[in-house]
């Protein structure tokens, strides 16, 4: 068996933050068509927010259990950005084009009271009046008792994470002995409260679960849930990522396709980042019914060129990639006495608008068959910056 060195040490507090956009600065001119665009011409569309830097879930893949066990040192509440300063960040976000938020983390139902900030976030109106695309991603193991609270709050939508159907198999990979039952029971509650169409998020790793792919397709074909396969990423610093354990997009559907007729379907949304594939009926056509499964090719298919995505830590952070090894801190700026609604909205764009991260585009450009390198900057955590 291989070994691997995981540093046992988070150094995410240690990186020193760039300065942040002077609040008092004037942001470039807007372009004609009033969009806020980056370096690359991609617009400001998707927030994600991370409520919690915490989990109950030890994935492999995201907190392994060398690095995240039971001295670790998690954010104190203190560092926490408040239910209030999520809202005032988030409704400067829309302000400035964004349409879409997910709540993650960590795992986002382990924030206390989340149905609070969850109704104070889809009280907010983009500038047209709409009500925003509002969902959630969890590991499913609280759902089953939150979902009515949820939906009630005014929440759309939920992705629940799961790895696989074999018990054993997901019990191992989560490394909390937690069943696959228990999570079906949260994706059935979120269905039956009316947070649909649920999605299914599976990451796959070769020699681990990619035996579960035809399972999974089988188990949830015709249901309302889609599935969605997620190559495994080299998010984060801990988690040991080689080039060899990504199962490649292609080979998941090749596998599918051998067993279950699909089609290909177009994009639902632009910047969307799942290939979709509709199960076809005997004519060879999609067959709603049957629904529709999709891959996120992180790794061999990079989207960057479409990416419209900003994160904010759990401590409130700004990132503008997955893979960025630093953060602007609109936490100094909304905790200065100074902080006004017009400066914060100067630095979300100032910031957007210095934006060229592509590292998937760039990953290419790394040796294929390993690791990235060690002398890399070291990157922020998928439970820090959620998925
Ligand atoms: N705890 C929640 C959950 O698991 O759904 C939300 C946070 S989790 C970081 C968000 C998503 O990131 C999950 O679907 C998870 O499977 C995915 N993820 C974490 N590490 C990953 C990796 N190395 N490659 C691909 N996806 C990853
Ligand atoms: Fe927790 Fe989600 Fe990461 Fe798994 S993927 S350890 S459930 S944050
Ligand atoms: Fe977006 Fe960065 Fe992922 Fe590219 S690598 S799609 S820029 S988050």
């Amino acid at each position: 068996m291989s070994t691997r060195v995981i540093p046992v040490v988070d150094q995410r507090r240690a990186q020193s933050l760039p300065p942040l956009w002077p609040s008092s600065a004037a942001v470039p001119a807007a372009p004609a068509d009033g969009v806020l665009r980056d370096q690359i011409g991609r617009p400001l569309r998707d927030l994600r927010i991370s409520v919690t830097d915490r989990c109950n879930f030890r994935c492999s893949y995201c907190m392994p259990k060398e690095v995240f066990h039971k001295d670790y040192a998690y954010l104190p509440h203190s560092a926490l950005l408040s239910f209030e300063e999520i809202t005032r960040l988030a409704r400067q976000f829309v302000a400035q084009g964004v349409r879409k938020i997910r709540l993650t983390g960590g795992e986002p139902l382990l924030r206390k009271n989340l149905e609070q900030l969850v109704a104070q976030l889809a009280a907010l109106r983009t500038p047209e009046g709409d009500a925003l695309d509002l969902t959630l991603t969890t590991n499913g193991s609280l759902l089953a008792r939150k979902a009515q609270a949820l939906k009630d709050a005014g929440m759309q939508r939920v992705t629940v994470s799961l790895d696989g159907l074999d018990d054993s198999v997901f019990r191992r990979m989560n490394d909390v002995d937690f069943a696959v039952r228990d999570v079906l029971t949260g994706i059935e509650a979120a269905q039956a409260a009316g947070l649909g169409p649920v999605k299914v998020n599976m990451v796959v790793q070769r020699g681990t679960n990619e035996h579960e792919i035809l399972p999974m397709a089988r188990h949830f074909r015709g249901t309302g849930v889609v599935l969605r396969f997620i190559e495994y990423m080299d998010v984060g610093s801990t988690n040991g990522w080689r080039m060899d354990h990504v199962l490649p997009s292609a080979e998941v559907i090749a596998r599918l396709r051998a067993e279950l007729p699909l089609v290909p379907l177009d994009a639902a949304s632009l910047g969307e980042t799942a290939q979709r594939w509709g199960y076809a009926n005997a004519a060879g056509q999609h067959d709603p019914a049957l629904g529709e499964v999709g891959v996120i090719s992180s790794v061999t298919q990079a989207f960057c060129h479409d990416c419209n995505r900003a994160r904010i830590s759990t401590e409130g952070q700004m990132y503008l990639c997955l893979f960025a090894s630093q953060g602007y801190d609109l936490r100094s700026l909304l905790r200065s006495e100074a902080s006004t609604d017009a400066s914060l909205a100067n630095a979300i764009a100032a910031i957007w608008q210095g934006r060229a991260d592509r590292y998937s585009e760039l990953r290419a450009s790394l040796p294929s068959d390993n690791a990235p390198a060690a002398d890399q900057p070291r990157r922020v955590e998928m439970s820090y910056i959620g998925g």
